[in-house]
């Protein structure tokens, strides 16, 4: 065969053999491959992901170059990554219109880091490329201005709050907002009240992802966040005991009682372990901390995706207080690597759901917003 009989087609074909792993669809049918050129047995296109932090990039790149390079003729393959990604279904009166993903961070219980996290995840999606915003929902005990380094008082201009950037993270919290040492007692409908003027009163403008730190348990926040925002899903942090799994299981099972009650999907994304095991700076033995058998079981039990896990290190408690988070204080530590691991896995895994969502929007009428 001459290299002149090199078609648009015969690339398509040989794409077809390249299969997202976790859309199961080869990237033909799924229409990533964009802008496909051929010149003189030189072939360049286009791979448009679903997220530009999809975890399977660089293993994509490879298959689909190798797989028009053996069809005769070709002398070069040039693929371009790029990204755009999927949303949720956003309906006519959605409160976040330009927000594409929304991910709701909760635990069922205070203290098994599930701010330090959100804030994490939220950095990490941005350095992988997102645009993302952190809206710091945990009114009882906002965390975020702390481990973001900043107590700035965000601008108004048009009557619109314009979130604070710190780290290539939009962010908004009450903690910008409330004096130090305040001390507010909150009620249910306040907190329902100022988790919705923090969705509605902000300019939360274009983002691929907002990543919200729920307050611990399935309260007031959660039920508003839900009810005003058809969210992506949630994602539960715990540590590895099993009261923790227990708790874990609680916030699972809670959400998916609210889901029946607002007949609105809530997915659980996944679950996430924080504090999974010391390991020591001088030898690198990792010890267990806490005894039960880890989240992987407890995800495995629940049959919700298991997003990976966080070793305890002193680091990550000295780089939140500093205001500076894990994956920009050691991007190269372990613990930044699990961070950007699970960011990527969580991103996956809103493809999977909003692709999913886009089908079943079809088929369940009371999903039908707006
Ligand atoms: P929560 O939001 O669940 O109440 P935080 O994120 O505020 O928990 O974390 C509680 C404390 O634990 C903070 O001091 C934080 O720095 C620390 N911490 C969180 N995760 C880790 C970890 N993997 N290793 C060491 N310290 C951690």
């Amino acid at each position: 065969m001459s290299e002149h009989s090199i078609t648009e087609q015969q690339v398509l074909d040989a794409l077809r053999s390249v299969v997202d792993p976790d859309l199961h669809r080869d990237i033909v049918s799924l229409g990533f491959v964009k802008d496909v050129k051929i010149c003189d047995g030189n072939v360049a296109f286009k791979i448009e992901l679903t997220t530009p932090a999809c975890p399977v990039k660089d293993l994509m790149k490879s298959q689909a170059t190798q797989a028009v390079l053996q069809l005769p003729g070709v002398k070069s393959v040039n693929v371009e990554m790029t990204a755009s990604t999927r949303s949720r279904s956003i309906g006519a009166e959605d409160l976040l219109p330009t927000v594409r993903q929304v991910v709701a961070v909760a635990s069922g219980k205070g203290g098994v880091g599930k701010s330090t996290v959100a804030v994490n995840l939220a950095v990490a999606l941005a350095q992988l490329g997102a645009k993302v915003g952190l809206l710091d929902a945990d009114v009882y005990g906002p965390s975020v201005p702390l481990m973001m380094g900043t107590r700035e008082t965000p601008p108004v201009i048009n009557d619109k709050i314009i979130p604070i950037e710190r780290y290539g993270v939009q962010m908004m919290s009450l903690g910008f907002l409330l004096p130090d040492d305040s001390a507010v007692i909150w009620r249910g409908p306040m907190v329902a009240g100022t988790v919705r003027q923090l969705l509605t009163d902000v300019e939360w403008g274009e983002k691929d992802y907002l990543i919200v730190d729920l307050p611990p348990g399935t309260g007031d926040a959660s039920i508003t966040l839900s009810q005003s925002v058809p969210i992506t899903g949630v994602v539960i942090v715990m540590t590895p005991q099993d009261v923790a799994f227990t708790i874990a299981g609680k916030a699972v099972a809670m959400f998916r009682k609210m889901e029946e009650t607002l007949r609105r999907p809530i997915p659980i994304l996944g679950i996430i372990e924080n504090m999974s095991g010391f390991a020591c700076p001088h030898c690198g033995q990792v010890t267990s901390v806490f005894a039960g058998k880890g989240a992987k079981y407890a995800a495995d039990k629940l049959q919700v995706p298991f997003l990976g896990s966080i070793p305890l290190d002193p680091n990550i408690s000295v780089s939140g207080d500093e205001g500076v988070p894990a994956v920009v204080a050691h991007p190269e530590s372990a613990q930044a690597k699990a961070f950007r691991e699970i960011a990527q896995a969580l991103a996956a895994q809103c493809s999977i759901h909003s692709m999913a969502d886009h089908t079943l929007l079809r088929d369940i009428p009371y999903m039908e917003r707006g």
